[in-house]
C-alpha cells in the first residue's frame, strides 16, 4: 500500500473560512478525493494543508433557478446527480455521463466539482513515483522531456472528465469563489491547451456551483472506454442538434475539450474526424481512437 506523506488536514463548516484557508500557499482542495488522493499517494501533489469542503453542505445542493434552469452545487456527489429527477428530465446526457464514471462507489464519493476540475491524464504521469523516475519523469512532472511529443514544449496529457462535454453543449458555466468576490467563467472557456495548467482558475479559487441555463436542444453523451466498468473514456462525445447543423464536443484525445461546429449535420462525423488529434498519451492506439471518432459521431446523431 502506497503512504501519504504528511499535510495538515481542515474542514471547515463556513465557506468565508474555507476560502481563507485556500488562499494560503501550498493548499490544496479535496471534494470526494477521488482523483486527488491516489494522485498525492503517487506524489504527484505534495501539499503542505489539505482543504476539505465536505462540511460545506450548501455546496451539495441541486436547486432550480429562475431562468428554468439548475445550480448544482459543486460538492454535489455524480451518484446524486444521475438519480435527481431534475437532471434526468432536463439535463439526460449529463445524468448519463455520470453514471458512466469509474464505478458506483466512486460515483458515491466524486462530486462534480471535482469532476469540472479533474487532472489531464497521460499514460506517463498517471503512475506512482517510482515508475515515473525509472523514465526520468516527463514536462508535467519531475522531467525535462515529454514522452508523447519528444521534440515538443507541451504537455499533451488528455483531459478526461466525463461531465464536460454535455455541460459545454448544455451552456454551463461556473462560479468561482476567492476572498475577493465571486465570478463566473463558461465551461467553454475553462480548459487550457497545455495539459500542465490545463484549467484557467486562479490559486485559492474555490469552485461553488455548476450553473445550467434552462436546456434548448438535446444532448448526446457517448464515452468510449476499454471495458465498459472502471475505465476512463479514451474519447468522450457529446453530440447537440442545432437547426439544420449539428455541433460537438470531443474530449480524452488532447488538453483541451474541443467544439466542432457544422452548418449541415451529415458534415459532423467527417468534421469531427479531421479536427481530431489524439496521441499517444493513452496505452490504446491513437489512429484506432482517431478512426473512432467519425463512429461514434454517427452513433451520437442516430441517437439523436
Ligand atoms: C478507478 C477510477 C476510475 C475513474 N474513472 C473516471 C472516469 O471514467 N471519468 C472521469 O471523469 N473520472 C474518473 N475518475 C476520476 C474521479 O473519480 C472523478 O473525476 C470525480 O468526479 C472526481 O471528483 P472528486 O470529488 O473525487 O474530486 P477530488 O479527487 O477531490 O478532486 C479532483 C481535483 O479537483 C480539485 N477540486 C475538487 N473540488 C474543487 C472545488 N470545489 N473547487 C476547486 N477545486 C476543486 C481538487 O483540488 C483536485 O485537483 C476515476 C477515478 C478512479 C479512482
Ligand atoms: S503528454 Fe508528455 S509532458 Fe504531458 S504528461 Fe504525458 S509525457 Fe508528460
Amino acid at each position: 500500500m502506497l503512504p501519504f506523506p504528511n499535510f495538515a488536514y481542515e474542514a471547515p463548516d463556513r465557506l468565508e473560512d474555507a476560502l481563507a484557508i485556500a488562499a494560503a500557499p501550498g493548499t490544496r482542495i479535496v471534494a470526494g478525493g477521488t482523483d486527488l488522493l491516489p494522485s498525492i499517494k503517487h506524489r504527484l501533489f505534495t501539499p503542505a494543508t489539505l482543504l476539505s469542503l465536505r462540511r460545506l453542505e450548501e455546496l451539495a445542493t441541486i436547486t432550480e433557478t429562475a431562468d428554468g434552469g439548475l445550480a448544482i452545487g459543486a460538492m454535489a456527489t455524480l451518484r446524486a446527480i444521475r438519480r435527481s429527477p431534475l437532471v434526468l428530465e432536463r439535463y439526460p446526457a449529463l445524468a448519463e455521463a455520470c453514471r458512466t464514471i469509474g464505478t458506483g462507489t466512486i460515483q458515491a464519493m466524486g462530486t462534480l466539482g471535482g469532476n469540472v476540475m479533474l487532472d489531464t491524464r497521460c499514460l506517463f504521469y498517471n503512475q506512482p513515483a517510482g515508475w515515473r523516475a525509472s523514465i526520468g519523469g516527463c514536462l508535467k512532472a519531475e522531467g525535462n522531456i515529454c514522452h508523447v511529443a519528444p521534440k515538443g514544449k507541451g504537455c499533451y496529457a488528455a483531459h478526461s472528465a466525463d461531465s464536460i462535454p454535455s455541460l459545454w453543449l448544455y451552456g454551463a458555466s461556473i462560479e468561482l469563489a476567492s476572498p475577493s468576490g465571486t465570478r463566473q467563467v463558461t465551461i467553454a472557456d475553462l480548459y487550457d491547451e497545455d495539459g500542465r495548467t490545463w484549467v484557467k482558475t486562479q490559486p485559492g479559487e474555490i469552485l461553488t456551483r455548476i450553473l445550467l441555463p434552462a436546456p434548448s436542444a438535446p444532448v448526446v453523451h457517448r464515452k468510449l472506454r476499454l471495458r465498459n466498468a472502471i475505465d476512463y473514456g479514451m474519447l468522450l462525445v457529446a453530440v447537440q442538434r442545432d437547426g439544420v447543423g449539428a455541433r460537438a464536443v470531443l474530449s480524452a484525445i488532447g488538453p483541451q475539450p474541443i467544439l466542432v461546429q457544422v452548418a449541415a449535420a451529415g458534415d459532423l462525423a467527417e468534421a469531427s474526424y479531421k479536427a481530431a488529434k489524439p496521441l499517444g498519451t493513452h496505452a490504446i492506439a491513437s489512429v484506432w481512437r482517431k478512426q473512432m471518432v467519425r463512429v461514434e459521431v454517427k452513433r451520437a446523431l442516430a441517437a439523436l
